[in-house]
């Protein structure tokens, strides 16, 4: 059994936020989709340690920032490696609240849903909120971001809680890979890392020591080799 066959399904990425009285938070989920029309319905798969999973079950809102194509690695990794029970996720975000109270990023985003959920689904170690949509707007145009792109191309990683975590048996590493041990990032020399300054073919122990890993933000000491 090959579990990367997994990896075929296509998903986009989402910010999912909430809110239990004044307290919001957010965090990043590819398990969004249409359910029907009339009246128009999502489903929402969030794992139940997230505090966004309390939020939701409490409020029983939900909100969905659509992420555009050329959102950063960093807003993905402050919203899916950061807990909002350690730090506020929204202080530096740019947001507006909704009229449910939802925030709504909005930079980086395309569109966002508000949601009221009305059935629940345990599904183990997810709950499955089935919830018709009460707002959405367009913010601008452009290109989604998908799941693969976010995987193949950005090379970015997942939280184990994420219901896409697929565990990696460990090989012998070729190159000198070097792993991010808070987030699970990648370090690849022969990519390098464009989108930070940092050319392909730039090995690892050259990297500038203000380098610090464009998912959850730590620093070159926090890495090991792969
Ligand atoms: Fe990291």
């Amino acid at each position: 059994m090959n579990l990367k066959a997994l990896y075929k399904i296509s998903y986009g990425l989402y910010i999912i936020t909430s809110r239990k009285g004044d307290l919001i938070n957010g965090q990043i989920a590819n398990t969004v989709f249409q359910i029907s029309n009339e009246p128009a319905t999502i489903a929402v798969s969030i794992n139940k340690k997230n505090l966004t999973h309390e939020f939701i079950k409490e409020s029983k809102l939900l909100a969905v920032s659509v992420l555009a194509m050329d959102a950063p690695l960093s807003l993905i990794g402050h919203f899916g490696f950061k807990s909002g029970r350690e730090a506020d996720k929204f202080e530096g975000i740019n947001y507006q609240l909704g009229d449910s109270g939802l925030p709504h990023v909005t930079s980086d985003t395309l569109a966002y849903l508000e949601a009221r959920v009305f059935q629940e689904a345990d599904a183990g170690t997810h709950t499955i909120f089935i919830a018709e949509i009460t707002g959405a707007e367009v913010l601008k145009e452009g290109a989604p971001l998908t799941y693969a792109y976010y995987q193949e191309v950005k090379r970015g990683s997942v939280p184990k809680t994420a219901p896409s975590f697929v565990p990696e048996p460990k090989e012998k590493a070729v190159l000198e890979k070097y792993e991010c041990s808070i987030c699970g990032y990648v370090y690849d020399p022969e990519l390098g890392d464009p989108e930070n300054g940092v050319e392909p073919g730039t090995p690892f122990e050259a990297l500038p020591d203000s380098w610090v890993c464009p998912v959850c933000g730590v620093d070159k000491t926090a890495f090991k080799l792969q």
